[in-house]
């Protein structure tokens, strides 16, 4: 049921990785402002690529953050956690009914590919779509000075699209939005992710104590030809909208596994599907 026929406004919680105050979630606010009642709950600092990783050793701690939009104040909090963390507070603690929909960026720099997996702005969306919540995840494809009005409008396209008609059970979409003007976007392509990984090195220094330490660096490298992937469609001028979901189990390998070899190594076996 889309949270939309309820005939109440529908309840949608921001969240992201690069913090509460970054720019970007400021600028899905605004987008979002009207649509329907919203809340922020996000972490105090930036969490980008810490994945879906949970505070379980530590306390959280959420405080009340002044947040506007053009119509108004917004009930906000900053957590002293991780994306993941935020959305669960919200989703068990802080938002009462919990949210109809969560929208989680908009991220400063793409989430494609590999990249989803180290992403917390697609882990806090992923968390949502655990809690039964309907979810988006939404990146501007430009680490370095992102303008992000144009990503806010197609969020609120998606948005108003997704509360009307809700998204398959367990599925959140993945949007990336290339950082072009808005006559240059030629449109939105559903995709699938690419292919492609980093070629990762470390770059080796020595601290004042004279002892070494690493900055990770790399090259994300797209060894994946398709027209049909994230990335392809981001290069071509295409707002890119990958389906994704936490069930990482690969059906295609059952027919692989359960071969000759399988059974014979591990057969007579009585687990019953
Ligand atoms: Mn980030």
């Amino acid at each position: 049921m889309s949270a939309s026929s309820s005939g109440t406004a529908p309840r949608i919680l921001l969240c992201n990785d690069d913090g509460i105050h970054a720019p970007g979630i400021h600028s899905l606010a605004t987008a979002l402002d009207g649509v329907g009642e919203l809340f922020v709950v996000a972490p105090t600092t930036e969490q980008s690529a810490v994945g879906h990783a949970i505070t379980v050793r530590d306390p959280v701690r959420a405080h009340s953050v002044a947040f506007e939009v053009p119509s108004g104040p917004v009930p906000a909090w900053g957590v002293t956690g991780t994306p993941a963390d935020s959305v669960k507070l919200a989703c068990h603690e802080l938002l009462d009914p919990p949210p109809d929909l969560v929208v989680s960026g908009i991220n400063q720099g793409p989430n494609t590919a590999v990249n989803v997996l180290y992403s917390g702005t697609v882990s806090a969306a992923t968390e949502a779509s655990i809690l039964g919540v309907d979810a988006l995840a939404i990146s501007l494809c430009d680490w370095s000075e992102p303008q992000f009005e144009e990503a806010g409008r197609w969020s609120r396209r998606i948005v108003e699209w997704a509360l009307e008609h809700g998204l398959p059970r367990g599925v959140l979409l993945n949007v990336n939005v290339p950082a072009l003007p808005e006559d240059e976007i030629k449109g939105i392509a559903l995709t699938r992710q690419a292919r492609a990984r980093w070629e990762e090195g470390f770059d080796r220094r020595t601290d004042p104590a004279d002892r070494p330490y690493y900055w990770l660096s790399g090259t994300f490298v797209n060894l994946d030809d398709g027209q049909e992937t994230d990335l392809s469609a981001i290069e071509r001028g295409y707002v890119s909208v990958t389906p994704i979901q936490h069930d990482m189990t690969a059906y295609d390998a059952f027919d692989a596994l359960t071969d000759g070899s399988w059974d014979e190594s591990f057969g007579g076996t009585d687990f019953e599907t």
